[in-house]
C-alpha cells in the first residue's frame, strides 16, 4: 500500500470527516466554555479541566494516528514461493499434486492452520494473488490487495487494516476514544442541565453544549460496543475473523486454538512490560507469523508438528525487513516454550 493511498484514504472517509468535526466542535466548546458567559470561576478548576482535557486528546490523537499510519505487516519472503517452487506449483496441473507442492514447502514453515472447504480438510492455506502460503492467522485483504499477518478486520474508521501491527494501537484507540468522550460528556453535563431548565444565556455555547453532550454520548455508547467485543476476543485470544470462523488445525476446527490462558493472551497483545500497556508504542510479542497454539495435544496431532524448531534454527524474517519498517528493533521471533 503506498504512502499517497494512505494519506487519500483517511482524508476522504466520510467517517473520518465526522470525527475531525467532533474534534474541532470539542476543542472550540473547550474555549467556549471558559469565556465570558459560560464558564468556570474557579482557576484551579479551569486548570484541571484543562490540563485533563489535553491528556485525553492527545492520547486520543496519538493512537488514532498510530492506528491510521501504521502500515499492515505482510508475511515475510519466507513464505512467498521461490522461482522454482512457482515454476513447479503452476506446471503441475493435478491439484492433488499441486497441494502435495505446497505441503512440502510447508514443512519448513511454522504453518499449523489449514484450509477447509466442504466439511474437509484441503490443503496449506495458499494465497494465489500474493503467491504466499499463510501463515498461521494470516489473510488476504482484498481491500489493502495484500496478505495481513493476524488480520483482525478492514476498518473504515482508520481506513486501514486492522491486524498484527496495528491491533494494540487499535484497542487503544478504542480506549482513549471512549474516555475522551465520557470526560466531554460529563464536563459539559452540567451546562446541559442548565440549558434543560432554561438556565444557559443565549449564546453561540448554547449550540456548542447541545452538540457535544449528544455527539460525545452517541460515540461513547458505540465504541462501547465495539471495546467489549475486542475486550472478549483479547482474553480469548481470537481475531474478528476467527470469531467468525474458526482456525482449521490438523485435527479440524478450533476456535480456541491459540488461546493460551488470559494473561499470556494479554501478553501477547500488549508485551510483557505492563509499564507499556497503555502508551501506543510497538510492544506485541512475536513477529506476526507463528503463535503458539493452546496445548500439546493439538501440537501432537499436527503433522507438521517438527517444523517449529526447524523454523527456530533458520528464522531470518525479521532480518528481511518484512516487518513493518518503523517497528521498534525488540519485534524479533520468540517462540514460546509451552
Ligand atoms: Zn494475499
Ligand atoms: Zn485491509
Amino acid at each position: 500500500m503506498g504512502t499517497d493511498s494512505l494519506w487519500i484514504g483517511p482524508v476522504m472517509s466520510l467517517a473520518d470527516v465526522v470525527l475531525r468535526l467532533f474534534l474541532v466542535q470539542a476543542a472550540m466548546a473547550v474555549v467556549q466554555l471558559f469565556s465570558v458567559r459560560v464558564t468556570l470561576t474557579n482557576t484551579f478548576e479551569k486548570v484541571v479541566y484543562l490540563l485533563v482535557f489535553h491528556v485525553c486528546f492527545l492520547m486520543f490523537t496519538w493512537t488514532y494516528w498510530k492506528s491510521i499510519f501504521t502500515p499492515p505487516a505482510s508475511p515475510c519472503k519466507k513464505f512467498q514461493l521461490s522461482y522454482s517452487d512457482k515454476q513447479r506449483y503452476e506446471m503441475e496441473e493435478r491439484p492433488d499434486a499441486q497441494k502435495q507442492i505446497l505441503i512440502e514447502i510447508a514443512k519448513k514453515l511454522p504453518i499449523f492452520t489449514r484450509a477447509q472447504s466442504g466439511g474437509r480438510l484441503t490443503t496449506i492455506r495458499f494465497c494465489d494473488r500474493c503467491q504466499v502460503l499463510k501463515p498461521d492467522r494470516c489473510h488476504h485483504c482484498s481491500v489493502c490487495e495484500t496478505c495481513v499477518l493476524k488480520m483482525d478486520h478492514h476498518c473504515p474508521w482508520v481506513n486501514n487494516c486492522v491486524g498484527f501491527a496495528n491491533y494494540k494501537f487499535f484497542l487503544l484507540f478504542l480506549s482513549y476514544s471512549m474516555l475522551y468522550c465520557i470526560y466531554i460528556a460529563a464536563t459539559v453535563f452540567q451546562y446541559f442541565f442548565k440549558f434543560w431548565v432554561g438556565d444557559l444565556p443565549n449564546s453561540p455555547a448554547k449550540f456548542h453544549v447541545l452538540f457535544l453532550m449528544f455527539v460525545a454520548l452517541m460515540f461513547f455508547i458505540s465504541l462501547m460496543f465495539l471495546f467489549g467485543y475486542h475486550c472478549w476476543l483479547v482474553a480469548k485470544n481470537r481475531s474478528t475473523l476467527e470469531a467468525f470462523s474458526a482456525p482449521v488445525f490438523g485435527s479440524g476446527p478450533d476456535k480456541n486454538g491459540f488461546n493460551v490462558g488470559i494473561r499470556k493472551n494479554l501478553e501477547q497483545v500488549f508485551g510483557e512490560d505492563r509499564r507499556l500497556w497503555l502508551i501506543p508504542v510497538f510492544t506485541s510479542q512475536g513477529n506476526g507469523h507463528y503463535f503458539p497454539l493452546k496445548s500439546s495435544s493439538s501440537d501432537s496431532q499436527n503433522p507438521l508438528l517438527s517444523n517449529e524448531d526447524m523454523w527456530e534454527e533458520s528464522d531470518d524474517c525479521s532480518e528481511e525487513g518484512s516487518l513493518v519498517e518503523d517497528q521498534d528493533p525488540s519485534v524479533t521471533i520468540e517462540m514460546e516454550e509451552e
